[in-house]
């Protein structure tokens, strides 16, 4: 059991957002995030795309933005559990709340902030029945390919950036035995840079493009021996495999937050403005899953909910004890939990 003040459910650019304004308040939080890197849509679905409308940043992009936000929350240390999906919320008599996530890990906290955007990022799963019990032994999804691959055959499914970027990073010499990078037509969703790299590879004999889709596979004592593919002419081939790597990209689900008893309006979670509570007191919603009357889905607005709902936050963690607002660039309590020291705010403080 970990005992905390908050636990910041999203680990997406609002809920990195979030545990600046907790530490500013000098709430300590754990973030849990279902993909096995923070950054939420932002990184998941557009990394290298520009975003113009961040105040203050002329010009960013989602990786650049996630980096910065990492950046500035690095003073206040919060843990991150990643690959982790929250399961359960339970409020203890005492008014905390007991949540388990899905490694089993339970956590005890005060406060609760969901920045759940969209629902849990999860894997598309491959739709074939015999293939399900190889799933983390020989079947993986989505990036998680095991360490240590370099005697086996690798057939890596998919036609996005995730796709390509594990099919080029295994073909590089001393990686995998074979690389056999499979889509079902031969018109790839990944930019043209990773086909061009592809392409040399196959040129090079490094990596093989195959079109078709998995029907079904061969077992050899108990392991997966190889993947039956048809190509588009109906033909059936048998491609030796050792290791099944699917990218066919993630889909968000709400999972299990619908049964959390939060009032919901349409799929998002109904909060008020002044903090950004929900129905349940300790319970805020900042970001992509809350409504109220006027939201704008944007990373914007998600900050402005953060810098509120902390300070909802700080009611219940320490109950009795206003929060003064404090200015970052005149508050010395603030510079402390900051690690800026009096030499440098003093220079920043000069025009
Ligand atoms: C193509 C595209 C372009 C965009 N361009 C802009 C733009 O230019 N400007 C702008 O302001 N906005 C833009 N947006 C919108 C912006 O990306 C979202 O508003 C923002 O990502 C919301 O941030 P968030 O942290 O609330 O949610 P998300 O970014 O969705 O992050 C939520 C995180 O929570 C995790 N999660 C959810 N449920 C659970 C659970 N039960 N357990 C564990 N983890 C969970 C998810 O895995 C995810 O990582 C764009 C969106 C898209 C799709």
């Amino acid at each position: 059991m970990i005992f905390t003040d908050a636990l910041v459910i999203g680990a997406g650019p609002v809920g990195l957002y979030q545990v600046f304004q907790l530490g500013l308040l000098e709430i300590k939080c754990h973030v849990i995030d279902a993909l096995p890197y923070p950054g939420g849509q932002c990184i998941e679905l557009y990394p290298d795309k520009p975003i113009y409308d961040i105040p203050g940043m002329v010009r960013t992009t989602g990786r650049e933005l996630t980096a910065s936000l990492l950046a500035q929350i690095k003073p206040f240390d919060a843990p991150f559990h990643m690959s982790q999906t929250v399961n359960q919320i339970e409020k203890l008599p005492d008014g905390r709340f007991q949540v388990a996530i899905s490694s089993g890990q339970q956590f005890n906290t005060k406060v609760i902030m969901i920045a759940a955007g969209v629902g849990a990022f999860q894997p598309k799963l491959l739709q074939v029945a015999s293939l399900q019990k190889f799933e983390k032994s020989q079947l993986f999804y989505h990036r998680q390919a095991p360490q240590g691959v370099t005697e086996s055959r690798v057939v890596v499914v998919g036609g996005d950036d995730a796709a390509f970027e594990c099919a080029i990073e295994l073909a590089t010499p001393g990686k995998a035995a074979s690389v056999t990078l499979l889509h079902r037509r031969d018109v790839y969703q990944a930019t043209p840079e990773l086909v061009a790299r592809a392409h040399a590879l196959r040129d090079a004999n490094a990596l093989q493009l195959m079109v078709g889709q998995i029907t079904g596979c061969d077992e050899n004592a108990g392991l997966l021996s190889a993947v039956q593919v048809t190509g588009t002419s109906g033909q059936i081939h048998h491609v030796p495999t050792e290791i099944l790597l699917v990218c066919l990209g993630l889909s968000p689900k709400l999972g299990p937050m619908a049964d959390w008893g939060l009032a919901m309006d349409r799929k998002q979670l109904a909060v008020d403005t002044e903090r950004f509570a929900t129905s349940i007191p300790g319970i805020f919603a900042v970001g992509d899953i809350n409504t109220y009357p006027g939201k704008k889905k944007l990373i914007l607005s998600g900050f402005h909910e953060c810098a509120l709902a902390a300070f909802g936050a700080a009611d219940v963690v320490y109950p009795g004890k206003k929060p003064q607002l404090e200015y970052t660039t005149s508050s010395s309590r603030l510079h402390k939990l900051l690690n800026v020291s009096s030499k440098e705010s003093q220079a920043s403080s000069t025009p």
